[in-house]
């Protein structure tokens, strides 16, 4: 059995919530182990942020670097008709101006390299190219992980184990707790594309989503630096993978083809490199914290991408996580009760998204026509896209969507056990 005090905490995973908690955890003191198996810069989805990500980034020194990269300034969000129509913008800074109402569009490779570098400044200890294989448990108390292949396993103990592995769910999966969502079941191609057609002025780095002709299913365009824009559709596997053979390009052309919205952007736009196909299917764990470990980002719940959540929620749980580490390491108490004390509060904010997510899949649901009904409605909306969904009251907009959409939303939120 390795020793548990040769760590405070081993983080499993280097992204954004990994790179999050472990410089949190590494400012209280504490000896952090961060182990991410790939080696940094690597290619990873999930480019536009949430306003609401700002006072994380204040925490963890960020915006300084974010500010001097030339990411683009991400200042609203668009939605396009089927008919290819768009509708008003709703700017983040039309309701309140400040520099917190302005997020960035993100190269992950960049991004990702930059949150673990300075995770690395704060102090934590990053190992790239380790692979964690499991987590080491003594009784129902995790003690520390494996790294390594079979036949060359090493183990290293730590106080706490939090799992930040993103989709791979390494834990979750471990423990037989990941529970798929029972109706949020999407895949999706992108690529990349240069000289897109963008907006001017301040909608010019807006994240724009634009239903498909059929209402299949929905694309993102994001734009990046140097003129690259990220473009991906996204519906449900049977439609978009089913008889539709086997290069991904061409299906993605396909419904570029068949999206006027997104097709007149792409007019005079070139793709630059290759596709990229990912299953997004939805899923939640049913426990955030148990004896001595933590589940955050990806690790603990991924929720469908329309509303550009998941960074967001990663550095959200990151930031949750290591204020209650710290406090149970402070207390003596790695309890799961205490160590996941943050579980309500997430599950909370994440329910508020994941109605949204459904009113979005209502396919007789329209934001322009629900803007136009409820114009006192809009200040909500605005509030819930970029992310304010930690502070209550914002939740009441759905008492009035309700009337707006035919299938009650199901969330898989309700009646989750932190610990
Ligand atoms: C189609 C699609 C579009 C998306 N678009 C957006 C978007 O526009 N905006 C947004 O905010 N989010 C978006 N997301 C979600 C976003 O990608 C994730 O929510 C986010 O990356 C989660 O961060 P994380 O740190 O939890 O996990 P990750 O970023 O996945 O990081 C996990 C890290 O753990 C490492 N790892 C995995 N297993 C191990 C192991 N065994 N040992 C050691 N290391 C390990 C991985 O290499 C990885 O670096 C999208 C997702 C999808 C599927």
């Amino acid at each position: 059995m390795p020793n548990p005090d040769q760590y405070d905490m081993v983080i499993i995973g280097g992204g954004p919530a990994g790179a999050t908690v472990g410089t949190l955890l590494a400012d209280h003191g504490h000896r952090v182990l961060i182990l991410e198996a790939n080696r940094l810069p690597r290619h990873h989805i999930g480019e536009s942020l949430m306003p609401e990500s700002y006072s994380t980034f204040q925490r963890l020194g960020m915006l300084d670097k974010l500010g001097a990269a030339n990411f683009p300034r991400k200042e609203s969000v668009q939605f396009v008709s089927a008919s290819g129509k768009d509708s008003q913008p709703y700017f983040f800074t039309d309701r309140d101006p400040g520099a917190h109402s302005v997020t960035w569009q993100v190269p992950r490779d960049r991004f990702d390299q930059m949150m673990l570098d300075n995770a690395r400044q704060h102090g934590a200890e990053v190992r790239e190219g380790v692979r964690v294989s499991s987590v080491n448990f003594d009784g129902d108390r995790a003690v520390g992980v494996n790294i390594g292949a079979r036949g060359s396993t090493e183990a290293i103990g730590a106080k706490v184990v939090v799992d930040a592995s993103g989709m791979s769910t390494l834990l979750a999966r471990q423990l037989g707790i990941r529970q798929p969502h029972e109706t949020l079941k999407n895949g999706a191609i992108y690529a990349y594309y240069k000289n897109a057609k963008r907006d001017e002025g301040r909608n010019a780095g807006a994240t724009i989503i634009i239903q498909t002709a059929d209402r299949q299913g929905w694309f993102w365009f994001i734009p990046l630096p140097d003129g690259l824009t990220s473009i991906g559709v996204v519906a449900p596997p049977s439609y978009l993978f089913t008889g539709r053979g086997d290069d991904p390009l061409s299906t993605l052309e396909e419904e570029i083809g068949h999206c006027p919205g997104i097709e007149r952007r792409l007019a005079d736009a070139e793709r630059v490199g290759q596709a990229f196909v990912t299953s997004d299917f939805s899923y939640r764990a049913r426990r955030v914290a148990g004896d001595g470990w933590v589940l955050i980002g990806d690790a603990f719940a991924f929720l469908d991408p329309i509303y550009s959540s998941g960074v967001f929620l990663a550095l959200k749980s990151g930031e949750f996580a290591a204020d209650a580490i710290h406090d149970a390491l402070q207390a003596g108490d790695l309890s799961g009760d205490r160590l996941g004390s943050f579980g309500p509060r997430l599950a909370a904010g994440m329910q508020l998204i994941e109605q949204l997510v459904h009113v979005y899949y209502d396919r007789s649901f329209s934001f322009a026509k629900f803007n136009k009904a409820h114009p006192e409605c809009r200040d909500h909306i605005v509030r819930l896209l970029i992310g304010d969904v930690f502070n209550n009251d914002v939740g009441k907009v759905f008492d009035v969507l309700r009337d707006h959409v035919t299938q009650p939303a199901t969330t898989g939120s309700e009646g989750m056990a932190t610990a």
